[in-house]
């Protein structure tokens, strides 16, 4: 045996199959004789982020850590049930999110509002509390060690108020979950298309914008998006992003001259003839599929708006 092996770094992405293939991913980093996973989408993702361990030759007591950069389930869902299999593990989030780990009751309650039981469980699973001795809450700028180097924690809101990145200079990476939008493989075709998530119920603009541009002042090579994938090209999804942030944030403004009711259709009817218009511009032909998964990510992103237009001052 070697007394000085050099440490490997590995960086690994999972497809979660979440609804389709291509639309939710997980990470797995290794370093040295250590392991750790950010995101977890769903319970149901989990034999999936086992078997990439295992693939990896590792086995769940190598696991160090377990990251989520924010308790929406396509990202936290799984985490009971990864901590469960992981013994030696500890969950890491953002301070705001570490407590709906620790006891998701109203985690559980709003989405099963939102899906009803049945759906929730073919959604999610199954959905326990983390104890709380296994969680750790990382302040803005928290540093943990990992293999031979450390992963550093940067709060960024916008997208959500819990949400943190994960900058990781071994591999020239940050993990950005819904901070740096959503650039899904299959809307690649014709040039870059990125856009934002909007969605309920946190979204502040200024704080989108301004965790964009701390993102893309890391310098690193590569963001690691949830949704989906590793991305190169830092700076031309930040203006991309930029730029849907403004017109989002002016149809937030618009809409508040309406009743309240009708501010949803109307920032949805904007945010699709301007998308219908970046698609023109860039000569992507869009099939059946494309549109369904586009519309659900706009209606999602109008009612984050016309919910964020309602609490706002006037
Ligand atoms: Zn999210």
């Amino acid at each position: 045996m070697l007394a000085f092996a050099p440490m490997s770094d590995t960086l690994l992405t999972i497809d979660c199959d979440y609804v389709q293939p291509a639309l939710a991913c997980a990470y797995l980093r290794v370093s040295g004789d250590e392991c750790a996973f950010i995101e977890t989408n769903t319970t149901h993702a989990v034999p999936r982020l086992l078997a990439a361990l295992a693939a990896q030759g590792r086995t769940p007591a190598d696991v160090r850590y377990v990251i989520v950069t924010h308790v929406h389930l396509d990202h936290a869902g799984g985490a009971s049930a990864l901590m469960d299999a992981c013994p030696n593990a500890t969950l890491l989030a953002h301070p705001r999110a570490a407590r709906h780990l620790i006891d998701p009751t109203k985690l559980v309650a709003g989405a099963t509002a939102v899906y009803g039981a049945a759906h929730f469980a073919e959604l999610y699973g199954t959905i326990r509390g983390v104890d709380a001795s296994r969680v750790r809450a990382l302040d803005d700028g928290a540093e943990v060690p990992f293999g031979g180097g450390l992963l550093r924690f940067l709060h960024t809101r916008g997208h959500a108020n819990h949400h943190f990145v994960v900058h990781d200079p071994a591999v020239d990476a940050v993990f950005t979950g819904d901070a740096f939008g959503l650039v899904y493989p299959r809307l690649q075709r014709a040039g870059l298309m990125a856009f934002p998530s909007t969605s309920p119920t946190d979204f502040d603009g200024p704080a989108a914008h301004a965790s964009i541009d701390r993102i893309v002042a890391l310098g690193v090579g590569r963001a690691c998006l949830t949704h989906f994938g590793e991305q190169t090209r830092l700076p031309e999804i930040a203006d991309q992003l930029h730029a849907w942030l403004t017109l989002s944030e002016a149809l937030m403004a618009q809409s508040r001259e309406r009743p309240a009711a009708e501010r949803e259709a109307f920032i949805e009817g904007r945010l699709a003839a301007a998308f219908d218009e970046a698609v023109a511009r860039s000569g992507l032909a869009l099939s059946a599929d494309d549109r369904t998964l586009v519309a659900f990510d706009r209606k999602l992103n109008a009612q984050g708006l016309a919910f964020a237009a309602g609490k706002a001052p006037a």
